[in-house]
């Protein structure tokens, strides 16, 4: 869809770069007329929909490159790494090729660089690295914070952007540390591993995005250093995975939402306090979604009639769409009766 009032652009794919076995990156030409609304910040992520199997689903990838350090023509860059029986990322993988056009979403995202004047410690593992490095690239650009990177992967053909951290590091070798943790080699991180890699920086702030038990563990390992959550910024790249609602829903105040996804219609009752995206997993309809926060714009769709309140807004959807009528499913309460539309 091309439509400027939507959430989906198709942008021309420039270039599929092979990073490893099981990861591809995805550069992506942005027209003129698209440059204002896909300007982003480090760290900031794309919604790419993909059709597989008959069935559209919208996954986030976030932008390996940076506004501030890559050439325009490289500039938006996602890289997709395989999940085992994973439909988009291995139909990624599998199928983009260089002049495909994908639907993809303006960015989003809150996991930026915040300013301050105190070093950075980054963690990434696996597909994890991919805003770390963006982060790490608009850090030495645009600050003079000395910056440390705690990479972990399962072994050394496994990791994503080595040429180019390499670079980055022979680059600045008085600004960057980079610790490459590999788990065939020296095993699993663990919080004695955090403790002893983090060392002296313990003014730092702290970025990590990664699998869930990485994460898990490197908050423990900030934990028991003491560190202010404040100044410890976490990108998860897991869906929250809310559990369907299979208890029943009081539905007698008669609340409906009529629903148009992928051109078929189907009438929900909504419980109270119910949100949109709920209703409709209960009912079983599989509408796009992802962070649940209001922050992705993932399970976007347009009020057609009725009317929708919106809970919350952390920057999923911007004022000139909440003007036109879309709301975040996620955060949508039906006030009475209302019919809503996916996008086409
Ligand atoms: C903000 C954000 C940024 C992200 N950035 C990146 C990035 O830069 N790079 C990257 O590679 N990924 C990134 N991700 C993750 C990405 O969005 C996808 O979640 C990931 O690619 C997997 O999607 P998939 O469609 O391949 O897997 P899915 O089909 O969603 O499956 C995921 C897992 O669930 C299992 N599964 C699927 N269906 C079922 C079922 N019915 N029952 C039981 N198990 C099931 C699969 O086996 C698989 O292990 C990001 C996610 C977020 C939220």
């Amino acid at each position: 869809m091309t439509s400027l009032d939507g959430p989906y652009h198709r942008l021309r794919v420039a270039e599929v770069i092979e990073e490893t076995d099981d990861a591809k990156s995805i550069v992506f030409e942005i027209p003129d007329a698209l440059c204002d609304r896909f300007v982003y910040r480090a760290g900031q992520f794309l919604a790419l929909r993909v059709e597989v199997d008959g069935h559209r689903i919208v996954r986030c990838y976030s932008l390996a490159s940076a506004p501030e350090a890559d050439p325009r023509e490289t500039q938006h860059k996602v890289t997709v790494k395989r999940v085992v029986d994973g439909r988009a990322s291995n139909w990624i993988n599998d199928h983009v090729r260089p002049g495909d056009e994908v639907e993809v979403m303006p960015p989003t995202g809150l996991f930026c660089l915040r300013e301050r004047e105190t070093p950075i410690v980054l963690f990434g593992g696996g597909s994890g690295i991919t805003p770390i490095i963006s982060i790490l690239k608009t850090a030495l650009r645009t600050t003079s914070r000395l910056i440390k990177l705690v990479y972990a992967n399962r072994n050394d053909r496994s990791i994503i952007f080595k040429d180019e951290l390499a670079a980055l590091l022979s680059a600045n070798p008085e600004r960057i540390e980079i610790v490459h943790r590999l788990d065939d080699v020296h095993g699993f991180v663990d919080a004695a591993v955090v403790v002893q890699e983090v060392g002296v920086k313990a003014d730092a702030d702290f970025y990590i995005c990664g699998p869930g038990p990485f994460m898990h563990i490197v908050e423990q390992g900030l934990g028991d250093l003491g560190i202010e959550t404040d100044r410890i910024f976490i990108e998860r790249f897991e869906t929250p995975d809310t559990p369907i609602e299979t208890t029943p829903v009081d539905t007698s105040q008669g609340r409906v939402v009529m629903i148009k996804l992928d051109g078929k219609e189907s009438e929900v009752p909504v419980g109270e306090g119910e949100t949109i995206l709920a209703a409709a997993r209960r009912a079983g309809l599989e509408p796009p979604f992802a962070c649940e926060e209001a922050y992705c714009g993932c399970c976007m769709a347009k009020v057609v009639e009725g009317d929708v309140e919106m809970l919350e807004n952390d920057g999923g959807i911007d004022q000139r769409q909440i003007d036109d009528g879309w709301i975040l499913t996620c955060q949508g309460i039906v006030k009475d009766r209302a019919r809503v539309e996916y996008p086409d």
